[in-house]
């Protein structure tokens, strides 16, 4: 159910409107807009049904929400949302580009590719230091040792560093060393994990389950908002369907069906998207042109010898090639790089 309060009303009128929530045993969320107060109500609907909340003073109307999902949906909050990562803003008029290695395989060559990206006009850098393969024996990452490398890169490059978590055992560890925890496609449905993170403030990468609807997906955010971290960056990455060319079905239409739907930046990964790095820049300029909020893309200053997804990672010189021609698409929708 979601309560909209009338323009003017007044600040004791909300509170009133609040704890006449709270008394019903339900749980209220407040979306502070511009023109007005939303509120969402998490809880059994049918107690609400029975309550005349519409005659309380400040109150416009009670509409039920139709969809499955509340707090990600624009009905609860009509303006997109924007996080702001350490003066980094994402879901605004700027896109935000997000580079770096598939893995931080050591100190050395993540500071190389955090400058390089850097330098070509990233404004945060990603590498995973907690790798989920296919296979037990590929390599697994360097857990702490790769945060404390990223951490050492964000230093040293002001970037503000994106990596995954995989395990509610290490959230205090990947909170402490990042800027943004990653929840990567296999995990989108591991709820436990989804509360875990809900209940930090830290911004949150969400990327989209390799068999997953979009309703799944933004069901799969709720997770996280219900528990009151709002910081929420939708990751479309591909999805699984019959085409082999590609490692996956980059599927760039979810970007105006979640704008529509929800309030959320929108991030494109046209690396893990396509599997293969000749096919990243056409998917990249397609998702700018399409609205993306933002791109999350592979860099990696050798790929040959990269220790995982080398075949779809960019050389730096290709990334930087990539963001000039992205500069003139943004321009193109009004939008800036
Ligand atoms: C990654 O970003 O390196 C990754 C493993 O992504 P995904 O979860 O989308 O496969
Ligand atoms: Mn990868």
């Amino acid at each position: 159910m979601i309560i909209v309060l009338k323009p003017k009303a007044t600040k004791k009128q909300v509170d009133h409107v609040l704890a006449r929530i709270k008394e019903l045993g339900l749980k209220p969320m407040v979306s502070k807009g511009t023109e007005r107060t939303i509120i969402g109500v998490i809880g059994p609907e049918d107690t609400l049904r029975a309550q005349p909340l519409e005659v309380l003073p400040g109150v416009e109307k009670v509409m039920p929400v139709l969809k499955p999902f509340r707090l990600v949906s624009r009905e609860f909050k009509p303006e997109p949302t924007v996080i702001d990562i350490h003066g980094v803003k994402v879901g605004g008029r700027r896109i935000a580009v997000i580079a770096g290695p598939c893995s931080v395989e050591n100190e050395v060559m993540l500071l190389d590719t955090a400058r390089q990206v850097k330098r070509g006009g990233a404004l945060l850098l990603r590498g995973g230091a907690y790798k989920p393969r296919t296979s037990p024996y590929s390599f697994q990452g360097l857990r702490e040792t790769g945060l404390r490398h990223l951490h050492e890169a964000s230093e040293r490059t002001g970037l503000p560093v994106v990596t995954e978590l995989v395990d509610t055992r290490d959230v205090e560890a990947v909170a402490r060393y990042a800027d943004v925890i990653q929840i990567g496609a296999r995990n989108m449905q591991n709820f436990e994990l989804l509360k875990e993170v809900g209940q930090t403030q830290k911004p949150v990468l969400l990327k989209r389950g390799l068999s997953s609807t979009i309703t799944e997906f933004l069901l799969a955010a709720e997770y996280i908002l219900s528990q009151g971290n709002f910081n929420v960056m939708l990751c479309e990455r591909g999805i699984r369907t019959f085409e082999t060319h590609t490692r996956f079905t980059l599927d760039l239409s979810a970007i105006p069906v979640i704008k529509k739907l929800s309030h959320l930046p929108v991030i494109i990964d046209p690396s893990h998207g396509t599997g293969l790095w000749e096919y990243v820049p056409a998917m990249a300029k397609a998702a700018v042109a399409a609205g993306a909020d933002g791109l999350i893309i592979e860099v990696h200053p050798n790929p040959e010898a990269a220790m995982s997804d080398g075949p779809q990672s960019l050389l730096p010189k290709t990334f930087a090639a990539l963001m000039h021609d992205l500069k003139k698409v943004a321009l193109a929708v009004g939008r800036t790089i």
